[in-house]
């Protein structure tokens, strides 16, 4: 009986006759999840059960890897759950008899709408029972939530939850939040599924947990295929079938980069300075280019001929640019029948002929855009070459792949150009090169290597790519992406609209927002008026559950995560109140920033790509007076 209190998913008999697999096996294994430390046990509790699901029931693997990543397709096609959590708590009350005061109260107590739904369930009697939900059901029930709206929504999300038991209530409620809380990224789950494997592969030769052990390199070689392929292509409904067909050695073959499906852009280290960057890439071949100050766009043309344009966060925004469709052709020399490029888009003053400053390009509209009504022009920068012709590049090094992209693309001026480049380790060249682009608009330089070490990395904020910004922090070296969480009213001339506000970084392990610093700073009166007006519209009655701040900081208003700022300050330090990276650094403080100062809207990141809660600590780390101070302790050691 799956409804007891020590169900194991191994025991399900049910799972095993009817070779579907129930719901509560998922949701038990999240539980299990939840409550472990350490992140290799997390993985094997994982591992564990996507192996019992290719044994029983491999067709359930797909919605299982899904929702253990709370996605219902692959990111890029933008379908999301994210429902309001008073659209559930209405649910939850419909079927639990409830009333709304309490569900509210209880979930600011416990900050989870989930364990309040699993407690409400627990409690109540039922009239009969419902047939046990599978997770091929679940999965469609999701999928038909997202696409819908209004009454309708509450209505098939409370046909579901009256079916829940224990902790099914937990995760269904959860998964429809938009945050699972259970730790597991894209990185734990391809890992997960690459022991599943290996452990599925040797079931009759030994038992699962001796796997881990005795077939270790077997388990290396594995996930490193999966990671791999997974970045190439990342679509899970094209992977996972693949994985289950084909032997892993032809995994990487049978799924191949294409164009139209978006790759995760490389991404680059930060550097405090000319020295640092040269001392890095000593004896190296090098080239700097600008860095140009715009939208970054991978640019994909497919074997249909259709162009789509991607964005950092692998957003489709090619409805943007109707007008950089309209003239791809002459970007072109010669037979050009697929390609993938990387580049930067920049508003550009035609008269002039000169690069505009980012604020002027986000003054474009974003959805239904008319080529006769764009007034701000644009000009691609293209800095690289990912795929041609039916071949991936990634893996020949940037001046076999540059050479490609100048033989096959021209450049038409104040459209298309190629990132001016100077291949140089001199370092007074590098520094005039700077300045020049600084001249030119520009944010800087990006550093590359040539040849050794220069493939391009999926994905990755590689050592490879360093960022030489113009005003680069001699101490921090980098801005921060923060998202705005809280708003504190105006005083004085800034009276009726939000003053200052409360910014958090994000934790990817733990899915939560943890407070960073508050900002009042670096804001003009209008930029204050239009953050208030459009922040207004996503004030939300409470601190969302996940959230982590000190009740020191509650703020006049809390509001949906749902943007990015830029922000620079002086430093970063040690922090009882705010709880950035709290663990890292200090068992009990979390890390926040000194004079914080506003810089811009970062439209092109979603909350969750916000800067890490690891690269605070990181960044916090690599101060030099805190690496001047970890240098005498070692000394005092
Ligand atoms: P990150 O992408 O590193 O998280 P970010 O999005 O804030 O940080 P920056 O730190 O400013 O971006 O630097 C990297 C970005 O610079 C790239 O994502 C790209 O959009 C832009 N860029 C401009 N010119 C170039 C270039 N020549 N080569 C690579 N990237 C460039």
């Amino acid at each position: 009986d799956p409804s007891v209190e020590n169900y194991h998913p191994v025991n399900d008999a049910y799972w095993k006759a009817q070779r579907t697999t129930p719901y509560l096996a998922l949701a038990r294994t999240f539980q299990v999840i939840e409550e472990t430390k350490g992140r290799l046990k997390m993985i094997d509790t994982l591992s564990n059960f996507f192996c019992s699901v290719m044994l029983v029931s491999p067709e359930d693997l797909l919605p299982c890897v899904y929702l253990s990543i709370n996605q219902l397709a692959p990111a890029y096609e933008g379908l999301e759950l994210g429902v309001a959590e008073t659209t559930l708590m209405k649910a939850i009350c419909k079927a639990t008899g409830r009333n709304l005061a309490h569900i509210k109260s209880q979930t600011q107590l416990t900050g989870d709408l989930g364990i309040v739904a699993e407690q409400s369930r627990v409690s109540q009697r039922m009239m009969f029972r419902p047939k046990p939900l599978n997770v091929r059901g679940v999965f469609a029930k999701l999928k038909e939530i997202a696409n819908i709206s209004g009454q309708a929504k509450i209505t098939l999300v409370y046909d579901v939850f009256v079916a829940c038991r224990h902790a099914e209530a937990r995760f269904f409620i959860r998964s429809l939040i938009g945050k699972l809380r259970i730790g597991i990224a894209e990185q734990s789950l391809l890992t997960a599924l690459a022991i599943a494997l290996v452990k599925r592969n040797h079931i009759n030769d030994c038992k699962a947990h001796k796997v881990c052990d005795i077939y270790k390199d077997e388990i290396a070689d594995t996930t490193l295929i999966l990671k791999t392929t997974y970045s190439q292509c990342p679509n899970y409904d094209i992977v996972i079938p693949a994985l289950l067909k084909y032997d892993i050695k032809e995994l990487q073959d049978r799924c191949p980069m294409h164009p139209g499906m978006p790759l995760r852009p490389m991404l680059a280290q930060p550097t405090k300075g000319v020295s640092e960057v040269l001392e890095r890439f000593s004896g190296m071949q090098i080239t700097c280019e600008w860095k140009y100050d715009g939208e970054r766009a991978q640019i994909h043309l497919n074997k249909d001929g259709e162009i789509s344009i991607f964005s950092r966060n692998s957003e489709n925004n090619t409805p943007k640019y109707p007008d950089l469709i309209a003239r791809s052709k002459s970007l072109v020399k010669g037979n050009v029948e697929t390609y993938i490029l990387d580049s930067e888009i920049v508003a550009w003053d035609i008269e002039r002929k000169q690069i505009l400053p980012f604020q002027i390009l986000t003054t474009r509209k974003r959805k239904n855009v008319d080529i006769a009504d764009i007034k701000v022009q644009v000009c691609v920068y293209i800095f690289d070459l990912l795929y041609f012709n039916g071949v991936s590049l990634v893996t020949k090094p940037l001046s076999e792949r540059r050479k490609i992209l100048m033989e096959h693309f021209q450049e038409v001026e104040g459209e298309w150009q190629f990132a001016t480049a100077l291949d140089t380790t001199d370092m007074d060249e590098v520094q005039q090169f700077l300045e020049e682009s600084i001249k030119g608009n520009c944010e800087g330089l990006m550093v590359k290597t040539l040849d050794e070490e220069a493939t391009y990395e999926i994905a990755k904020r590689s050592r490879n790519w360093l960022k030489l910004k113009k005003d680069y922090l001699s101490n921090v070296g980098d801005s921060l992406d923060l998202v705005v969480i809280g708003g504190y009213k105006g005083k004085g001339r800034r009276t009726g609209i939000y003053g200052g506000f409360l910014l958090a970084c994000y934790d990817t392990e733990n899915e939560e927002y943890q407070s960073i610093c508050k900002i009042g700073t670096g804001f003009t009166d209008e930029d204050l008026r239009q953050h208030s007006e459009f922040l207004s519209a996503h004030v939300i009655s409470s601190a969302k559950s996940y959230f982590r701040y000190d009740p020191s900081l509650e703020p006049d208003a809390w509001f949906e995560p749902v943007q990015v700022w830029e922000v620079k300050c002086a430093d970063l330090s040690l922090s009882p109140i705010h709880r950035a990276a709290i663990g890292a650094v200090d068992p009990e403080r979390g890390i926040s920033l000194r004079f914080p100062r506003f810089i811009r809207i970062r439209d092109d990141k979603s909350p969750e790509n916000a800067t890490d809660a690891n690269q605070v600590s990181l960044m916090y780390n690599s101060q030099d007076q805190v690496k001047n101070n970890q240098k005498s302790s070692d000394q005092m050691d």
